[in-house]
């Protein structure tokens, strides 16, 4: 491939772009596991992905991506022929019922339309329904990185708890978390998934579960066969800042980076950051005529946001102009909005002008690819940036 000048524009919503700052912390040599000085950087992060998850239960930290991570959830604290109720979201949601299908889950699918979050009320209404409470667990994605959608999870389990029922609540938060709040405990979760190339600002590789003492109750009660994935024997080297089998050392050391640069920031500063570049890159898709993909504005999506191209128009094709001409990944359109929609990812290490740099190359894409929109979406993002 020949030499591209400048920095390619990795606009696609996870990987996000890995600063300098982490990649430097990764680049060191690999140490002991299980040698004195390994204690404090596991105690560390484990410690620090806590406050990240804002919990004070254990998170556990997988080297996997963070599909592993939805199935080590799936396989501590449910087994086969267990029913479980999932939210069809969007893509993602999909992808974690059908593995839920494959371990012999018995699930049952709430049908979304892809282009709204959660609604809790159905959840309670199905929970109601049953009344021997034959359903083990709700999965919900916090947010959708298939639509840029956002769900209000302490509304699901407000669900929950209004019914009576004892239903774990499982939540996929690999994108929101730390681009966009999540609490863990205090919304109720029993199981957060999430994994370190989105809003952690990490190459891919590391997968995490946050932890409620429902979940490891349940876990040390039940669950499916499992080794790799069993949260027992993790908890109990993590207890030391250990771990049972030989960790992604210097993924971890990246992530002790990661969580010191959020919190150098601070956590809230992050969030209002990622709203407010979300508001111009909105103000930016309205003024070109387009709509998102997210419908209601409560759940509009702070990480990234998710295009419909006119009918007759391939999203994918002003995708691959994009790229061509300007070195800029977006994100593709997912299962049912394959070349319907794509996404412009502004989540992680993202600040003004890389914004508009992003929306300069969609605009200029839009209008090499021929897809009917009006100019002027770079200026009025810069205006919602000057005030
Ligand atoms: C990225 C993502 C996943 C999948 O994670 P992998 O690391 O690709 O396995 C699952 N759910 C959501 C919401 C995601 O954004």
């Amino acid at each position: 491939m020949a030499y591209r000048a400048g920095r390619h524009f990795l606009q696609i919503p996870g990987p996000s772009p890995v600063p300098d700052r982490i990649s430097r912390a990764i680049d060191a040599a690999v140490i002991d596991h299980r040698g004195p000085d390994f204690a404090d950087l596991g105690l560390s992060v484990l410690s620090g992905m806590q406050r990240i998850f804002k919990t004070k239960s254990p998170v556990v930290i997988y080297p996997s991506s963070g599909t592993g991570a939805w199935e080590a959830c799936l396989s501590n604290v449910l087994e086969a022929g267990d029913q479980v109720l999932f939210y069809e979201t969007g893509q993602f949601a999909t992808l974690w019922k059908q593995m839920a299908d494959r371990l012999g889950i018995e699930t049952e699918f709430l049908a979304g339309d892809w282009r709204n979050g959660v609604d809790a009320n159905r959840i309670e209404e199905r929970l109601r329904q049953d009344s021997n409470h034959l359903i083990k667990a709700v999965c919900c994605v916090h947010h959708e990185t298939s639509c840029g959608i956002t769900s209000d999870i302490a509304s699901v389990r407000k669900a929950i708890d209004v019914t009576g029922h004892p239903a774990l609540l499982l939540v996929d938060s690999i994108s929101g978390l730390a681009s966009v709040d999540y609490e863990h405990d205090k919304w109720g979760a029993d199981v957060t998934v999430s994994g370190s190339q989105k809003g952690l600002m990490m190459p891919p590789g590391l997968g995490f579960n946050a932890l409620s003492d429902r979940a490891i109750e349940a876990a040390k009660k039940g669950g499916s066969k499992r080794s790799y994935w069993d949260w027992q024997e993790m908890l109990a080297s993590n207890a030391t800042g250990y771990f049972p089998y030989t960790p992604a050392t210097t993924l971890l050391y990246g992530l002790k980076e990661a969580i010191a640069m959020l919190e150098e920031e601070g956590l809230d500063n992050v969030f209002a950051r990622h709203q407010r570049l979300a508001d111009a890159c909105r103000e930016a898709v309205s003024v070109w005529g387009l709509e998102t993909v997210c419908q209601n504005p409560k759940e509009h999506s702070n990480v990234l946001t998710g295009i419909m191209i006119p009918e007759g128009h391939d999203a994918d094709a002003v995708r691959k102009i994009i790229l061509e001409r300007f070195d800029m990944s977006l994100g593709t359109g997912l299962g049912k909005l394959k070349g319907k929609a794509f996404r412009i990812g502004h989540l992680g290490d993202f600040n003004e002008l890389t914004l508009m740099g992003t929306l300069s190359g969609v605009e200029m894409g839009l209008g090499l690819a021929g897809v009917p929109h009006k100019a002027g979406g770079v200026e009025a993002a810069m205006q919602v940036l000057m005030r």
